[in-house]
């Protein structure tokens, strides 16, 4: 069987400045921060599971932004710009987008971003918090993971709070005669969104009520103990490194799913700031 390719990368890539219209604490753990601006002109809505790279201000306070958009060029160009002028770069989704005069807050395009707020010690989640109006960001569109291949017929969709607005993007964009699950944890029961997702998909909050439990245990356990069809699964995994590794494993080697009919993405890994 061939190889997919990782992502649905978009056919147009450029680094936006957006320019931040609102911030709100939406439920106990998440902080929604919207951005608009004409900046915004240039970005093409994809759906799904759509992520791109946020720029924020760096240690000197100014948003100094790359210019290339291939992988390797803006990466060099940040490492050239030494580490007091560097811009704080970050992955996030996008979990709206609403067109040019669509717009809840003025007449250019708007993005919602919905910030895990996780710990004092981590400057992106700490900025959705400080953000006001007027501030501004950049943006590099990175595209798509979620690809169920046409042999698969039923989603199985697993994360922690990090992929809830990844999986809000699947079950918002899915058919609507999407069969399937959705296992998602968060520390609170108030964290909990409404997710549009299709009459055949279950939805199930999993709540992590130990502060001291693993990230991703709880996600996990319900995993082992869900009913899965025989054939025709695709997964979808996305969250902590160990909850994606883990979930990953188990599903290829108990249940036997094929491991190309996988998606798994570490968001992020325990004790390590990204970037
Ligand atoms: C494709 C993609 C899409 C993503 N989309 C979103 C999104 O829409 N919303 C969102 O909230 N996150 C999302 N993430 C995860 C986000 O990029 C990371 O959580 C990121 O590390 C947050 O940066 P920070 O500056 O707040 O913390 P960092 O400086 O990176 O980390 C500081 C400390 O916090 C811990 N930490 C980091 N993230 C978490 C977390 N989620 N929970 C608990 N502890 C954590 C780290 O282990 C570290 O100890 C996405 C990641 C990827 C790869």
């Amino acid at each position: 069987m061939s190889k997919r390719p990782k992502y649905v990368k978009p056919e147009h890539r450029e680094i936006l400045t957006a320019e931040v219209l609102a911030s709100k604490r939406i439920s106990p753990n998440f902080q929604r921060v919207t951005l608009g601006g004409d900046g915004l002109a240039g970005f093409t809505a994809m759906g799904w599971d759509q992520w791109f790279r946020l720029f924020l201000p760096g240690r000197d306070n100014s948003l100094r932004l790359p210019t290339s958009t291939s992988s390797l060029g803006w990466y060099a160009q940040y490492l050239m710009m030494g580490k007091e002028h560097r811009p704080l770069v970050r992955n996030y989704t996008v979990r709206d987008y609403r067109a040019a005069g669509f717009g809840e807050f003025g007449s250019t395009a708007e993005i919602d971003i919905d910030f895990f707020v996780h710990g004092d010690d981590s400057p992106a989640a700490t900025w959705s918090n400080s953000t006001t109006p007027g501030d501004k960001a950049g943006m590099l569109d990175e595209g798509i993971t979620y690809q169920a291949p046409d042999h698969t017929d039923w989603s199985l969709l697993v994360g922690d709070e990090s992929a809830l607005p990844g999986i809000a993007g699947i079950l918002r964009s899915a058919p609507r005669g999407l069969k399937g699950a959705a296992y998602v944890e968060i520390s609170h029961a108030d964290d909990a969104q409404e997710l549009g997702e299709p009459e055949g998909v279950q939805v199930n909050w999993l709540v992590r009520t130990d502060p001291n439990a693993e990230v991703g245990a709880v996600a996990a356990e319900a995993v082992r103990a869900a009913e899965l069809p025989a054939k025709g699964v695709y997964a979808f995994i996305a969250g902590e490194q160990k909850l994606c590794a883990g979930v990953r494993r188990y599903l290829a080697q108990d249940r036997e799913i094929p491991k190309v009919d996988i998606t798994f993405t570490g968001y992020w890994r325990v004790g390590k700031a990204a970037g």
